[in-house]
């Protein structure tokens, strides 16, 4: 048992049941759990094996990351300026070239890129699975990495030739999806708290999957404790005419009719909701996560966060794809989410009396500390996680730590939180994971970076050529 004690610090945002934030904040740890939180008086008495003074910093709880496709960091800046299905079937070719050293570099300079931003828990939804890929790699990358993951048994079915969007060559076969879902599922699933490593069940979109393989993804997860959900859904018009198409329902209805709908499933995007279908997540307790980023990259619209956050419905934040992001950091995520929500056409402007002209929306939309709310309780309730999220005595002990004095943050001491995204994003100074330092003074105390990116430039220089 080892024992560290933060002390010091300027300002302590917990975001714990009560929303403390405290000056001159402490925490005591023990091995990977925190055991004490209060002010640096308060924790005075306790001895600890290793003392951080965090003077001049802010902590907060690390942020966690509930949408992403890591692989596709190889192929980042493509298909500018097109549609998320012409952008689709451009790339899909490109990744039928992924190998398993492909998948596993990318993850790890995918995980390196989360963690200096400030991220300590991740899931990855890895949909696309050819030549000799396996979920196992990115797993084994979050280990070395230290990253608390939630790797998502992504999966596509439904081929060209069966009406689906991806070339035959993406897809693989049902019964090889579930195998190895069950076998990931016994081989990495912890459903412990604490715990660093669990799976996710994640057929990538009502166009690429039957309703058979949702149906009986469904199945296995619920006979598994822990085992969550994931999908994409509502995220483009173009999908809204696909199911109503193909299955003669809105995306929604297509959820609940493959038993899609609860409180272990969080869908990607949610933006073409109306009013019912927002009580109705709400109401199953069905989560969802908003990636402003992406979804403004491919023109797509808006997720109504403010009317959802209001009917209760859990949201969090993702970066979504590197390609189509083609950034991955979730404090910018957190400040687009805000901005975003500001300029919605919301409900306040069309009640206005006589309207006004062109788009507006309201700077009460969503406030900076909501947004980080749905970047860490958000997502750790998305996950399904008690013991993650917020800073609390029993909690594990994932916290990141920002120098308050550099430039870009002069003159915010009196609301230094609201200043990680109104002013940032800004990189991490320190990072615990599981109580591990992966993180001090800006640099990673063990990840070699330098050779990570050398070795993804060699993969996407194979890739491209073939
Ligand atoms: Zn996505």
């Amino acid at each position: 048992m080892t024992t560290l004690l933060v002390k010091n610090i300027d300002h302590l945002a917990t975001f714990d049941n009560a929303r403390r934030e405290l000056k001159d904040g402490a925490l005591l740890v023990r091995d990977n759990v925190i055991e004490a939180v209060g002010t640096t008086a308060e924790l005075a008495h306790l001895t600890a094996d290793r003392v951080l003074d965090l003077a001049g910093h802010l902590v907060m709880p690390g942020l966690v990351n509930t949408h992403h496709h890591m692989y596709q960091n190889l192929t980042r800046v493509m298909v500018q300026d097109d549609e998320l299905f012409v952008w689709l079937t451009t790339l899909y070719p490109i990744w039928a070239e992924l190998d398993d050293e492909a998948v596993y570099v990318s993850a790890r300079v995918a995980m390196a890129e989360l963690i200096q931003s400030g991220c300590t828990t991740s899931s990855d939804h890895l949909y696309i699975q050819p030549n000799n890929v396996r979920l196992d790699s990115t797993i084994t990358a979050a280990q070395e990495l230290g990253l608390r993951f939630h790797a998502a048994r992504g999966a596509m079915s439904r081929g060209q030739s069966q009406g689906g969007l991806p070339p035959d060559n993406c897809v693989e076969k049902e019964e090889d999806i579930l195998r190895d879902a069950e076998r990931l599922i016994h081989a990495h699933h912890d459903a412990r708290r604490h715990a660093m490593s669990r799976i996710v069940l994640a057929p990538c979109s009502p166009f690429s999957v039957t309703p058979g393989l949702m149906k009986e993804a469904a199945q296995l997860a619920r006979t598994h404790t822990g085992v969550h959900l994931h999908a994409h859904l509502a995220e483009d018009l173009d999908e809204e005419t696909y199911c109503r198409q193909v299955y003669g329902m809105r995306p929604v209805e297509f959820a609940a009719s493959v038993d899609w709908l609860g409180p272990d499933v969080w869908f990607a995007h949610a933006i073409f909701l109306d009013s019912a279908e927002i009580r109705q997540f709400a109401e199953t307790g069905t989560g969802m996560v908003h990636c402003p980023s992406a979804n403004m990259r491919c023109g797509q619209g808006i997720a109504k966060i403010r009317e959802m956050r209001d009917a209760g419905v859990t949201c969090g934040l993702g970066v979504d794809g590197s390609a189509s992001n083609d950034t991955s950091n979730l404090f910018l995520e957190a400040r687009l989410a805000q901005m975003l929500q500001r300029i919605a056409p919301s409900r306040y402007l069309s009640e206005a009396p006589g309207g006004r002209g062109g788009f507006g929306g309201s700077p009460k939309a969503l406030s900076a500390r909501e947004a980080l709310e749905m970047a860490t309780r958000g997502g750790a309730k998305l996950l399904g996680r008690d013991d993650i999220g917020h800073l609390a005595p029993g909690m594990s002990a994932d916290f990141i730590a920002i120098r308050l004095n550099q430039l870009g943050l002069s003159g915010t001491q009196r609301d230094p939180l609201a200043a990680m995204i109104m002013c940032g994003p800004f990189k991490v100074d320190f990072s615990y994971i599981n109580g591990r330092e992966i993180i001090r003074r800006g640099e990673f105390c063990e990840h070699d970076v330098e050779a990570s990116l050398a070795a993804h430039a060699r993969i996407m220089k194979r890739i491209y050529e073939q």
